[in-house]
């Protein structure tokens, strides 16, 4: 998949401990459950785009990806290498993303690699010919801790119309029933956008029944090929807040929303955490039932640099893979140090350098809005979240 910068994880993991074999900072033992991790030190996890080749041609890539290989991918030595300091720094996840990661013949080994050293993994495989029920066995022998497919509409012909690819809803579907079978916890990714807002309810129901532990619905980031498609109004979020809202709370699955930093506003607004000046861990969805198969969640928000890193196939290091903003590579640069020290990251985890009606925001360190929107809408990531509903009615 590919499009899972804020992935596959996203903010909403609480991590369940984990074995690791090494030390790691005090900060990211598992607590009652879940890892406390410092954002000023790690991020919650670590997406690695292990290459960017694809069969497939979506709409809204961000990578532009192209079904060919990068001969300047980082090598499986390198990759380990880049794992030891992720689990060095802190980070309890990662999530070996593309272009198709199952391109590479070497993801075992780089899966098996990092539960070696106690970190948790997850992939997120494309809806291809590639994709075989004999691959999902081989990841799950690795030790995969969960595998996400993409589904953005509720038909082959819309889904197959997005993806620029026929067969890959059929491809998909059957993808997420052998995982099933294979008992590797699911989750499915969504990119809603206007693409798609009026099939919410189908694409919803179609997701209820597949058995999933996750749903991750992205909004669309105008960037990559995506700049080309509509995202959703500031009003059809908060419809579509409303609807996500209404169904995790009876969902047996938990719903994470990325780069629609917005719905934890939302959130808090309908809790009435704001009112009570509860901030922060609460005003957050909660999973109506504990799943110990889900890979993990996270009470705080994670945004672009603050809890979340990239690294693209090449290995530069960005606060996401929809903040393309180039702080330095792993090749030559130590993600710890660009992670705790480079001036962009620092810069996107204070939120008092916010600008316009998110600066002013009350709900500021519940949201923050998505830097990566505010940056490709505005070429500014310290901007205002351009589709949030409170920016209508309060002057920039
Ligand atoms: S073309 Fe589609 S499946 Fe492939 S990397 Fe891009 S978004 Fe992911
Ligand atoms: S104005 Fe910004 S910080 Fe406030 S709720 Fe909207 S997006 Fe979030």
């Amino acid at each position: 998949m590919p499009l899972a910068p804020a992935g596959l994880l996203g903010d909403l993991w609480r991590v369940h401990p984990v074995t690791s074999q090494s030390s790691r900072p005090s900060s990211t033992r598992p607590a009652r459950g879940g890892f406390s991790v410092d954002f000023e030190q790690a991020p919650l996890l670590v997406i690695w785009e292990v290459t960017r080749a694809c069969a497939l041609a979506c709409q809204h890539c961000r990578a532009d990806a192209i079904d060919r290989r990068d001969p300047r991918e980082l090598t499986l030595e390198e990759g380990c290498r880049l794992l030891d300091r992720i689990q060095a720094m802190g980070t309890p996840i990662v999530v070996l993303t593309g272009g198709d990661p199952i391109q590479r013949d070497d993801l075992e080994e780089l899966i098996a690699y990092g539960k070696k050293i106690g970190l948790r993994m997850g992939t997120i495989p494309a809806g291809t010919p590639r994709l075989t029920r004999e691959r999902l066995a081989s990841l799950k022998a690795a030790g995969i801790d969960q595998v996400a497919f993409s589904i953005d509409a509720p038909t082959a012909e819309r889904h197959d119309a997005f993806r620029n690819v026929p067969g890959s809803f059929d491809l998909t579907l059957r993808g997420a029933r052998w995982a099933r079978e294979l008992d590797i916890p699911l989750q499915i990714n969504t990119v809603l956008s206007r693409y798609n807002f009026h099939e919410f309810d189908e694409l919803a129901a179609l997701v209820e029944s597949l058995d999933i532990v996750f749903w991750e619905v992205f909004f669309l980031v105008p960037t990559g090929r995506g700049t080309v498609l509509e995202g959703c109004t500031p009003q059809e979020y908060e419809a579509l807040f409303e609807k996500l809202h209404r169904l995790s709370k009876r969902a047996p699955f938990m719903i994470k929303v990325t780069e629609g930093q917005h719905y934890r506003r939302y959130v808090a607004q309908q809790q009435g955490a704001a009112a009570e000046g509860e901030h922060g861990g609460r005003a957050v969805e909660r999973r109506p039932s504990g799943d110990a198969r889900v890979i993990g969640t996270s009470s705080k928000v994670v945004n672009a640099g603050k809890g979340f890193c990239f690294v693209d196939h090449t290995g530069s290091i960005c606060p996401s893979g929809f903040l393309p903003i180039v702080a330095g590579n792993v090749r030559t640069d130590d993600i710890v140090q660009v992670y705790r020290g480079h001036p962009l990251f620092r810069e996107l985890r204070d939120s008092s350098r916010l600008k316009g009606v998110c600066g002013r925001c009350e709900y500021v360190e519940v949201c923050g809005g998505s830097r990566s929107r505010a940056y490709a809408v505005t070429g500014d990531y310290l901007a205002s979240e351009p589709d949030c509903v409170l920016a209508l009615t309060s002057s920039a």
